[in-house]
């Protein structure tokens, strides 16, 4: 699914339809961002520039929902949810869910991802799926 945006992150969506992840860098001083900024608020510069970067992470936090609730009713329960701390972006952290086998789930633990996508409601959202990385 296609998604327009003329936002900060648009490049993010952008990325995230040909399977990539790509995160926003401050051309001059070098600062991670994320949320996206169209300006840096460390250096205030206007440069902000994008960056392919391996979607490999660490669990910073996690949360195992049992009940459905609106929207994710597509999903399934018990599902996983994960906000990832992205190594190659200054610890700037994303959300997904996990896939495959919960048991070792932690904070700390080391996750690698994939792009999928995400039943919310009627829609299919470009989204990470996270898997165990060991
Ligand atoms: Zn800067």
């Amino acid at each position: 699914m296609a998604h327009s945006s003329i936002e900060a992150d648009a490049p993010y969506w952008a990325a995230l339809d040909e399977g990539r992840l790509v995160m926003p860098r401050c051309g001059h001083c070098g600062t991670w961002h994320w949320p996206a900024v169209a300006r840096c608020g460390e250096c205030g510069n206007w440069g902000v520039e994008w960056h392919d970067v391996a979607p490999e992470g660490t669990v910073f936090t996690w949360t195992r929902t049992w009940h459905p609730f609106g929207g994710t009713e597509g999903i399934g329960t018990p599902f996983v949810t994960l906000v990832v701390s992205i190594d190659g972006a200054g610890g700037k952290r994303l959300m997904g869910l996990l896939d495959g086998d919960d048991a070792g789930i932690a904070i700390g633990a080391k996750v690698k991802g994939v792009v999928g996508q995400t039943r919310f409601g009627d829609r299919a959202v470009p989204s990470f799926h996270w898997h165990l990385a060991n």
